[in-house]
């Protein structure tokens, strides 16, 4: 079924109030064809993470959110809304779960099972919790990734440096942008050439081939001459990577973001690209059984990449783990990237903080982005960051920004964001919200867990215990969800989002909501035993009992 979805608008609204009219729009926006990797499908991003169940799952949303009073709450289950309770207006006007399934039957084929049934939907992160801002959600934590990646390497920036990554999808489509931001030159190999062109298209890709040779050939060039550039190569990451390694490239940094997670949307060796969705659909078990050697052969590739002397970490896509399912025994030989280069920031609460304009327009945004700057003038790397930001990242869909602040940080913006649609200097409310890849919100041993210091990695109380204080804050809805990110199975992660629109009630839900949920990465950390963390609860008066005197 064909439709065209997008958000409306200005300052009129559909609903009854800007908290329900904020969810429908953020809703279509993530079905916006300029946002959602395949819209037709309602999915978003991340191989079938969907927005909606289906489209008469979509209409019913929609229907309800259009008649919702300020103190009732609709349910949504797994894409679907399921009912709708007098609360009030403190509680959040929507509550999503997500692919929750009970631990022994957590796996893609009971998963796929229910989901042919009807009975769930794949919400990935941001697709089912309705706060995706296209790839730009991504662009600034992979620049920061990337920059520590440098730094970790004794440089300044990458420029002089050789990146190799696979998928340039929803997510991974921000990896070229994020290492030429870093002055570096890129090379990334996607089957889907229609994915590479949409990238360049967007600006997040400067040029692609379907001659590896002439890739080749670019990219040194520009590593040789210190130019930061970026180049897709059409074609099969196990293939590609394992031919570059043989070749001996100048490889420096290795990664990759193909749909690793999901062994049905990773195309295995030796099946065509358009025979892809009708064999995964035939015989999804030997597919995910070929699509595994696939991924062993790209991991022994990465390993091999990693003798030689490169950087090489796993971007937060389950490969390793995929890669030793296949009976790869080296696969975990690299680490993940939060272990290697993200953690301390999540120690301080710090992680993607997002919002997004619902007037539709970019002067809105450019007007936060003034704010931002006004409010933290010692953040060098942030003004560094909304200064790129504003000159180079394309909106798709309705105008957002990202930036990456931290506990006792992000209510100063939302309470400034607040005020800014009081005094009409901005020209309707503001949506604030952050992905599920955060500190306090995820238990997710392959990603954001991966080593924590005292073993706690698969504790998934901790993003429950989130939703829960989000919800008894007041964020404007609070979703749940299993499987984000790495898979199912694989974590339990919670989101929030909050409205902006001007009023004393939103800026009092406000000062609570973004100073209690970043809070809880801190408290997260400070139990798991970082002394970091513990400064950071001490200095900025977080309260931690079993750490009190
Ligand atoms: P996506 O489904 O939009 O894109 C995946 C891309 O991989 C597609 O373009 C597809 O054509 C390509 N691909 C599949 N198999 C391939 C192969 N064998 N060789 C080359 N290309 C291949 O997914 P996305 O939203 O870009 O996410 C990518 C992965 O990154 C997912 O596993 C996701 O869960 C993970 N992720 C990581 C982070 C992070 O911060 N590190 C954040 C979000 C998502």
């Amino acid at each position: 079924m064909s439709r065209e979805i997008r958000a409306a608008r200005g300052n009129t609204l559909v609903a009854k109030s800007w908290q329900t009219e904020a969810a429908m729009r953020m809703l279509m926006n993530n079905l916006d064809p300029e946002v959602a990797e395949h819209p037709d499908d309602l999915v978003v991003y991340g191989g079938t993470g969907r927005a909606a169940r289906s489209w008469e799952a979509y209409d019913a949303i929609v229907r309800t959110l259009e008649t919702l009073e300020s103190d009732e709450t609709l349910l949504v289950q797994s894409g679907k809304p399921v009912g709708v309770f007098r609360t009030h207006e403190w509680a959040p006007r929507v509550l999503i779960a997500n692919s929750n399934l009970v631990g022994d039957w957590a796996n893609w084929p009971e998963f796929r099972r229910l989901e042919a049934l009807g009975l769930t939907m794949y919400g990935q992160m941001t697709a089912g919790s309705w706060i995706y801002i296209g790839t730009q959600g991504i662009l600034q934590g992979t620049y920061e990734t990337f920059a520590a990646v440098a730094r970790s390497l004794g440089r300044e920036s990458l420029a002089g440096t050789l990146t190799l990554t696979g998928g340039a999808g929803g997510m991974g489509g921000a990896q070229p942008l994020a290492v030429t931001m870093n002055g570096g030159a890129a090379l990334v190999v996607d089957v889907d050439e229609s994915r590479l062109a949409r990238r360049v298209d967007h600006g997040y890709l400067d040029e692609y081939t379907t001659s590896l040779d002439q890739a080749i050939e670019r990219v040194l060039a520009a590593k040789d001459s210190g130019e930061a550039l970026s180049v897709g190569i059409v074609g099969n990451a196990a293939t590609l990577f394992s031919e570059l390694l043989a070749r001996k490239v100048a490889i420096d940094i290795v990664t990759d973001q193909t749909s690793a997670h999901d062994p049905l949307a990773y195309l295995p060796e030796g099946i065509d690209f358009a025979d892809w969705k009708s064999a995964a659909e035939a015989d999804p078990a030997g597919f995910t059984e070929q699509s595994r050697r696939s991924m062993a052969k790209q991991v022994e590739a990465m390993v091999g990449f990693q003798d030689a002397g490169a950087a090489v970490f796993d971007y937060g896509n389950s490969i390793r783990a995929e890669a030793e399912l296949a009976g790869y025994d080296r696969a975990f030989a690299f680490p993940g990237f939060v272990p290697a280069y993200i953690r301390r920031q999540f120690e301080e609460g710090r992680g993607p903080f997002r919002w997004a304009a619902l007037s539709g327009d970019p002067a809105d945004i450019a007007a936060t982005d003034r704010a931002v700057l006004e409010l933290f003038p010692e953040d060098t790397a942030l003004a560094r960051w909304i200064t790129q930001a504003s000159e180079k990242v394309h909106f798709e869909g309705l105008p957002a920004r990202i930036c990456w602040l931290g506990y006792k940080e992000r209510h100063l913006a939302g309470v400034k964001f607040n005020e800014m649609v009081a005094s009409g200097e901005l020209s309707a409310p503001i949506v604030i919200g952050r992905d599920h890849l955060d500190s306090g919100s995820v238990a997710s041993p392959y990603r954001e867990t991966e080593s924590m210091k005292d073993g706690s990695d698969a504790i998934a109380d901790w993003p429950l215990l989130n939703a829960l204080l989000n919800t008894a804050s007041g964020a404007t809805w609070v979703s749940i969800h299993h499987g984000g990110g790495v898979g199912i199975g694989r974590s339990i992660h919670a989101g929030q989002v909050i409205v902006a629109d001007g009023t004393p009630l939103a800026a009092e839900k406000l000062e609570r909501v973004l100073t209690n949920d970043p809070g809880t990465g801190v408290m997260r950390h400070v139990d798991a035993g970082y002394e970091h963390a513990a400064d950071i609860a001490r200095e900025r008066g977080l309260r931690v009992p079993m750490w009190e005197g």
